[in-house]
């Protein structure tokens, strides 16, 4: 694609107002042969260092997990987004995901360790810091000699991560810093060369960054590993400041930014850390076909139940939208890095502006991702049935390593309510027409229906109307909650966690459409039967959903004549012309995987 075509794609938060044609979405089909092997280098690591370990992993190894990232390290993967010039592999921002991907999918314990090293440890120096910072410090951590680490977290700030009570002051001789202050839950703590800490200068409004080395003559010292719910092997200790002094040198960008840096370290975080969630729930359907197959009750394999079909068949699908979905705004994020730095934006600069545009993007990821990979352990567990609970099983784990991912890189309130808000904001800012939209939709409100019969003969036609449909109860629900609160719609709390529901479903239903239908034009509709059945379960399941949400908003704040109007709308909003049949299409998902006896898509 060309700079100026590229000019072209989505802004962050447009896919609610524009459509998109699936000839414009990057799909995991599309990756190109450098890509391919990475993932094969990635996916051959994992078999051969993590997956057979994963009984150490569970027993609070630590070491295995400082030894295995020492490995990763040697191998490339850690610097797999560091520019050459730092030792690093300079890959595109696809690749950075792919690796992601791939590594995280064992161990939540890896995945952790590698999220924490190579994005909120590395990354800071990478995109904040000067030029002798990044010399110093960034091919240490892009090979893996060196290890890194992000303090943001407090025992009174949490997801008020600006409330640090931290403090930094500057020495007489204006040489140093001296950070006194006690962090808590930091990743790598346990083997960690180099910390990123957050502390307040003075009274300053926000908070500052700045690039600590690890020195315990140097006032740095650890609580012991916490005992964790999952992610056993995953170093997490509090980290104490006592008078640690460092050179005012290593302040990251400026006094009073490390707010910004947080949160757009937090961004990169978020989207990576969808994509960590991917592969675990690839293992765990493959596992659980596996076992299903394998099982007999009632003198039947249990694959053959409808009720175990049930299950493979949603667990699938939800893989393949997670997938769908991370791998479309990664792509925009990339195309988006490239516009930037034709436009003559440095790497880190544009890199920086290429995730923020797409931060709407990496909140709807990081929940729907990190919600799927729960559930389809979940669902694992019970096909498993008792085994499923015991600890000598993969699902025992995975579905408590899973848990963590809802928690941190900003709870899943967090980043729900971020997700809309973030969208009001860039309307009002003008970077994404809502207003508009939302109007056409008030206005076929009141207008008289179409009776016209649609033709539906082409592949994801009505599906198709359905997604820009369910944009409409969005625009609809969204545009009066705007238009009745204001800036006050902040206070509504579950009127914005409904809306981002709806927001969600819209995402990963719409590229998990596209990304069929691309496939299906260039490969034919036959070598998608499965993949068009999944993209059809997706949507059905997010109409009933947006269903839901949407009525649960327009009741709790429309009233009357209003409400009447609205709950019509929803109605038809989300009619389906002709319903699909949702157990033969689970049935066609689950044949095929039972069939291949793996996850196959
Ligand atoms: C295993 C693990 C590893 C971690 N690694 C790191 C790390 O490497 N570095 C680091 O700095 N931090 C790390 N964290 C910290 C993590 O980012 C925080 O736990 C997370 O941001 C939530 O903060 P909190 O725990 O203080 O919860 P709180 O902020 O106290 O939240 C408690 C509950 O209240 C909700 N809530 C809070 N504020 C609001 C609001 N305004 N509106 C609505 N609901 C709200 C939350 O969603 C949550 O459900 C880690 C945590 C864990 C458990």
């Amino acid at each position: 694609m060309s700079t100026e075509n590229k000019k072209d794609i989505l802004r962050g938060g447009q896919f609610l107002v524009k459509e998109t044609k699936c000839e414009d979405v990057f799909t995991p089909e599309d990756f190109n042969e450098e890509q391919k092997m990475m993932k094969d280098s990635v996916k051959e690591f994992v078999d051969r260092e993590i997956w057979p370990k994963k009984e150490e992993f569970e027993n609070k190894n630590y070491d295995l997990t400082e030894k295995v990232m020492r490995k990763a390290g040697e191998l490339g993967f850690l610097g797999i987004a560091v520019p050459e010039e730092y030792d690093g592999l300079g890959m595109g921002f696809v690749s950075t995901m792919l690796v992601c991907d791939y590594i995280s999918g064992a161990t939540g314990s890896i995945a952790t360790a590698f999220g924490a090293h190579t994005g909120i440890g590395t990354m800071p120096i990478t995109l904040y810091g000067n030029e002798e910072q990044k010399k110093k410090y960034v091919p240490k951590l892009a090979t893996g000699e060196w290890f890194g680490a992000y303090c943001l977290t407090e025992p009174g700030a949490g997801s008020d991560a600006n409330s640090g009570k931290t403090k930094a002051v500057l020495s007489d001789d204006g040489k140093y810093y001296s950070i006194s202050g006690q962090k808590m839950w930091i990743s790598n703590a346990g083997f960690a060369n180099v910390f990123i800490v957050f502390a307040r200068i003075e009274d300053d409004k926000n908070i500052t960054g700045f690039i600590v080395e690890n020195d315990k003559e140097n006032g740095i010292s650890f609580g012991e590993e916490e005992k964790k719910l999952g992610i056993h092997s995953s170093s997490t200790r509090q980290v104490f400041f006592n008078e640690t002094k460092v050179p005012v040198e290593n302040m990251l960008s400026e006094r009073g930014n490390g707010f910004k840096i947080a949160m757009n370290a937090l961004n990169v975080g978020r989207i990576k850390l969808a994509a960590a969630c991917l592969d675990a729930q690839r293992r765990v359907t493959d596992s659980a076909v596996k076992y299903a197959n394998d099982r007999v009750q009632f003198k039947t394999s249990i694959a053959n139940f409808g009720a175990i079909k049930y299950k493979l068949a949603e667990m699938a699908t939800s893989a393949y939208a997670g997938e769908s979905a991370s791998y479309r705004a990664a792509k925009n994020v990339e195309d988006r890095i490239a516009i930037r730095q034709a436009e003559g934006s440095s790497h880190a600069e544009a890199e920086l502006k290429g995730v923020e545009e797409y931060a709407i993007e990496c909140s709807i990821l990081k929940v729907a991702c990190s919600e799927d990979i729960q559930n389809c352990s979940d669902e694992g567990i019970q096909v498993y049935g008792g085994m499923g609970f015991s600890a000598d099983t993969p699902m025992e784990s995975a579905w408590r390593d899973a848990r963590i991912s809802r928690i941190y890189e900003g709870t899943n309130e967090i980043n729900r309510m971020l997700a809309v808000g973030m969208l009001v904001k860039k309307a009002m800012k003008g970077h994404v027409d809502l207003l508009g939209p939302a109007q056409a939709v008030a206005d076929e409100l009141t207008g008289i229906p179409s009776f016209d019969k649609p033709d539906y003969s082409e592949l994801f036609a009505e599906e198709k109307e359905m997604v820009a449909n369910l944009k409409k109860v969005f625009l609809m629900v969204a545009g009066s909650a705007v238009q009745k609160f204001g800036p006050d719609l902040e206070e509504h709390q579950q009127l914005l966690l409904a809306a981002s529901d709806i927001l969600i479903e819209v995402y990963m239903a719409e590229s998990t459409i596209l990304r069929t239908e691309k496939n299906a034009k260039r490969n034919g509709e036959d070598s998608q039967k499965e993949q068009i059945a999944m993209s059809k379960l997706y949507l059905y399941n997010a109409v009933d959903i947006v269903t839901q949400k949407a009525k649960e908003s327009i009741v709790s704040f429309a009233t009357g004549d209003e409400q009447r109007m609205m709950l019509m709308g929803l109605k038809r909003f989300t009619k389906y012309q002709n319903m699909p049949n949702v157990v033969a299409l689970r049935n066609t998902i689950a044949e095929k995987l039972t069939s291949e006896n793996e996850y196959c898509f």
